[in-house]
């Protein structure tokens, strides 16, 4: 199981209904659709109701639970920029639960390796969200930007502890960030 961390509460967010239809919005991006296909090569189907609308008592935007799917906080997003890029990053979780069967969420260095990649890959720090969040540095921002998503979300994993979260993010590092699939095979 893996849970992104909101912002800070503040805005109002929206009904499960209003997300509902965001999340059907999103299946029309080309990262959505692609990562679908990917999904789908890699024998991984889901039906129309892997991806749920749901109101989120904990600070989450959203998260993947394996043999339930992922679910979006309505109530802590507010654009349908924040819904796309919860639905892609939680779908290169549900890529690597499928394509590595032995994946533990329970093991740290699992999580953070599948929480680099989610980072990275989905664009979760590109400069320009990193500016609506108030994240002034260029240099090296993105990588300074996904080793903080990635120690929120680990951290916030009941069987790691924050030393233990980022022993296990540098452990696995240079083999996760660089491990694009499956975004090497595209066009
Ligand atoms: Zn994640």
């Amino acid at each position: 199981m893996a849970e992104e961390p909101a912002p800070k509460p503040g805005l109002e967010g929206r009904t499960v209904e209003e997300c509902q239809d965001m999340i059907q919005r999103s299946f029309r991006t080309p990262m959505v659709k692609f990562l679908k296909e990917h999904l789908e090569k890699a024998g991984c189907t889901f039906g129309d109701n892997f991806i749920k609308a749901v109101h989120c008592n904990n600070q989450i935007s959203g998260g993947y639970v394996r043999g339930e799917g992922i679910m979006v906080c309505s109530n802590h997003i507010n654009m349908q920029d924040e819904v796309n890029q919860v639905v892609i990053h939680e779908l290169i979780h549900a890529y690597d639960d499928c394509r590595a069967a032995n994946l533990d969420w329970a093991n740290c260095a699992h999580h953070a390796c599948s929480e680099i990649r989610a980072g990275h890959l989905s664009g979760d720090c590109h400069y320009k969200r990193e500016l609506l969040r108030g994240y002034m540095k260029i240099r090296g921002h993105e990588q300074d930007c996904v080793r903080r998503r990635v120690m929120k979300s680990v951290t916030a994993n009941p069987y790691c502890s924050e030393a233990a979260a980022k022993d296990a993010m540098e452990a696995v590092w240079d083999i996760c960030y660089n491990d694009t699939k499956p975004f090497d095979r595209a066009p």
